[in-house]
């Protein structure tokens, strides 16, 4: 009809109005017969990637029939013999689509659609689980913002809807809030005043009677405007007001500025960090590091709790941060395994991390000489699963802690970074294999991954079945120490908060794809043992306290990992000389006896400490 009086159309658009549409093959058909040859059909519509990247699930209500992703979409208009030939991102209703589509081979297709079904892939917009996983995102949301509303409540204060649009329902009959929470929804529309929100029945008012009941607290519905409200309402938010976001996320006057979501460290943008294994000794230091060091980092820490994963090694840390109340919360733990591919999966799809830092492994050299199944199920597999995760989800940055230990028995001189690896123990040759894997995966997929090889660690919260907390802990208790071989083994020692700041170091500022070792004092084990002997000035000396056993097989005499290139270019330097790492050390231990006691007791524990008493390994 139109095309026989009218001709065919050079250009067809339909902007905000194609999500709206039921019958997406009757619309491929009538495009493809009104278009002229060379002509376009451009249209915009919100994107589905938005809804993952802001959560902004209030778009859906009965009137966005859709939800339009580009590789659905291109499927869809080759059945027609059309085809997208560029798509931009416009920023209108959050993140929305402008498509354009031509006959099939009439236009250049350009790179923008490629990238965007690239996208969508990676975020895994194709499988159900992206959406189980949004759909438990959601449900945080509605937990974290009815509790501050709750919590605001009780506190008297007073809360009001701003913006009573379309999507606001979504939120509020979801979120099941009521006339009892919200006094009145604010909105200019004349049309709407006057009027109740439908489901929750929140009475629609205008600026007049919103000045006249000035509440303490906005909710924000109409958060598409978010800047120009900010603007709009800065005597409001100057005199204390506050507005909150159907995220959670709350502004103040002090974060009117930022515009997206994540709003609640007032001056630097917030920092997700994933830390894999931080229940354990370095990661729990790490974890401390980073809260205290970094207001604005959001850190979640996965951990399995094997027998040498603690959950009280941060328990000073928890709960501090319990009374930061729920929007200001910084520190999440997540009880879960890095072989674990559904729940990585979940957690990278749900959190954005920047950064995800891997101190998770089996980690004692002696269980590994026993069995190595777990070291190569947690240090290769597992590091394999973190990969793969990051990859997908295009983590910014991996890093990797390591071990001098993948250079193997250094007879002279000193491991650079370029040194070959020769393990000689199953643990070594677990931690070596996914330093090797981590460097294909920075070859051949870009991954952009950094490795920091670290030396003997000591400091508070070492699993006491280690040489330095096993001796503290046994002298006070007037055990003996097993001391393998002649003892006259070197390594090379650092305080492990030092440690933690070159962690810190490397993955702020350590070039992408690079591996940096971090040392410390060379000792020898019975240097070592000496010391602690002296400082907790012993009545007996050292030789009671002593019981030599078999060397354990395949021992390397010598660590001796160099540091030069951590110093040079990242500028880090210990603060602790080993004198004062061992003291602080073992005064620690004195005083925190029951925390190693505890550990002592535990079946775990016991089990392998025969073993290794009687150097039996197999
Ligand atoms: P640790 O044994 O104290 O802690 C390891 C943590 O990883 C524990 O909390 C444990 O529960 C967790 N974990 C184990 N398997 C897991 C899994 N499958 N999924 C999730 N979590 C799991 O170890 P540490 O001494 O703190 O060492 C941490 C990292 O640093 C290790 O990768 C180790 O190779 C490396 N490193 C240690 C030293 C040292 O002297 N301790 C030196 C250099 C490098």
């Amino acid at each position: 009809g139109i095309a026989a009086t009218s001709g065919k159309a050079q250009v067809i658009m339909g902007n905000n109005v194609v999500a709206h549409i039921n019958d997406y093959q009757d619309l491929s058909r009538a495009v493809s017969t009104l278009l002229a040859p060379a002509g376009v059909f451009v249209f915009e519509a919100p994107y589905l990637v938005d809804m993952f990247e802001r959560l902004t699930f209030d778009t859906i209500y009965h009137e966005h029939l859709n939800f339009l992703a580009i590789r659905p979409l291109a499927r869809l208009f080759e059945q027609f013999n059309l085809e997208i030939f560029d798509v931009k991102i416009v920023p209108s209703q959050g993140q929305s689509l402008r498509v354009f589509v031509g006959h099939k081979g009439s236009h250049v297709v350009e790179k923008a659609v490629h990238d965007c079904i690239m996208k969508e892939l990676d975020l895994g917009l194709n499988q159900t689980s992206t959406y189980e996983a949004l759909a438990e995102k959601i449900a945080l949301a509605k937990t974290k913002t009815v509790h501050i509303l709750q919590d605001l409540k009780s506190q008297n204060k007073r809360i009001a809807a701003y913006g009573a649009p379309a999507k606001g329902n979504t939120v509020l009959n979801y979120y099941n809030l009521g006339p009892d929470i919200l006094d009145f929804a604010l909105d200019e529309l004349p049309s709407k005043q006057g009027l109740l929100t439908p489901g929750m029945h929140i009475p629609v008012v205008d600026r007049q009677y919103a000045s006249e009941h000035r509440p303490d607290c906005y909710f924000l519905l109409a958060w598409n405007y978010l800047p120009i409200i900010m603007e709009k309402e800065k005597d409001f938010l100057a005199a204390g007001g506050m507005f909150l976001l159907p995220t959670g996320d709350i502004i103040t006057d002090s974060n009117r500025n930022h515009t997206g979501s994540n709003i609640i460290t007032p001056n630097k943008p917030q920092k997700k960090i994933l830390v894999a294994g931080g229940a354990g000794f370095i990661g729990s230091h790490f974890i401390r590091h980073l809260y205290t060091q970094y207001p604005e980092y959001v850190i979640h820490n996965l951990d399995l709790l094997t027998y040498c994963g603690n959950r009280d090694n941060l328990a000073d840390l928890e709960a501090k941060d319990v009374e930061l109340r729920p929007e200001g919360r910084r520190y999440v733990f997540v009880q879960g395994d890095i072989c674990n591919k559904e729940l990585i999966d979940r957690l990278l799809t749900q959190e954005h991390f920047d950064v995800v830092v891997n101190f998770a492994a089996e980690s004692h050299v002696d269980r590994s000489l026993s069995s190595a199944y777990d070291f190569i199920r947690t240090n290769v597999v597992g590091v394999h699963t973190l990969l793969d995760a990051c990859r997908k989800h295009r983590i910014p940055r991996f890093v990797q802690i390591s071990t001098d230990e993948v250079y193997g028995d250094i007879d002279q001189g000193f491991a650079t970074e370029e040194s070959s690896l020769n393990p000689s123990n199953p643990y070594a040759a677990s931690k070596a294999s996914a330093d090797i894997l981590i460097k294909s995966y920075m070859r051949s997929h870009a991954l952009p991954a950094v490795i920091v090889r670290g030396s003997n660690n000591l400091g508070p919260y070492q699993y006491p079945e280690k040489l330095i907390p096993l001796a503290i802990s046994n002298f006070l208790e007037g055990k003996k120490m097993p001391v393998h071989g002649d003892g006259r083994h070197v390594r090379s020692w650092l305080y492990v908060t030092d440690f933690c700041r070159a962690i810190d170091l490397v993955m702020r500022e350590g070039n992408e794809s690079e591996v940096y070792n971090v040392s410390g004092t060379q000792k020898t084990n019975l240097d070592v043992l000496e010391r602690v002997h002296q400082i907790l000035q012993l009545s007996q000396p050292i030789d009671a306290y002593k019981t030599h056993t078999n060397d354990r097989p395949g021992a390397d005499r010598r660590y001796a990992p160099n540091s030069e290139k951590i110093q040079r270019v990242l500028g880090w330097k210990p603060d602790y000389d080993f004198d004062r790492a061992i003291a602080t050390t073992v005064g620690w231990y004195m005083q925190n006896q029951s925390w190693w006691q505890e550990i002592k007791r535990q079946q775990g524990f016991l089990e392998h400490y025969k073993r290794q008493q009687e150097a039996n390994y197999y």
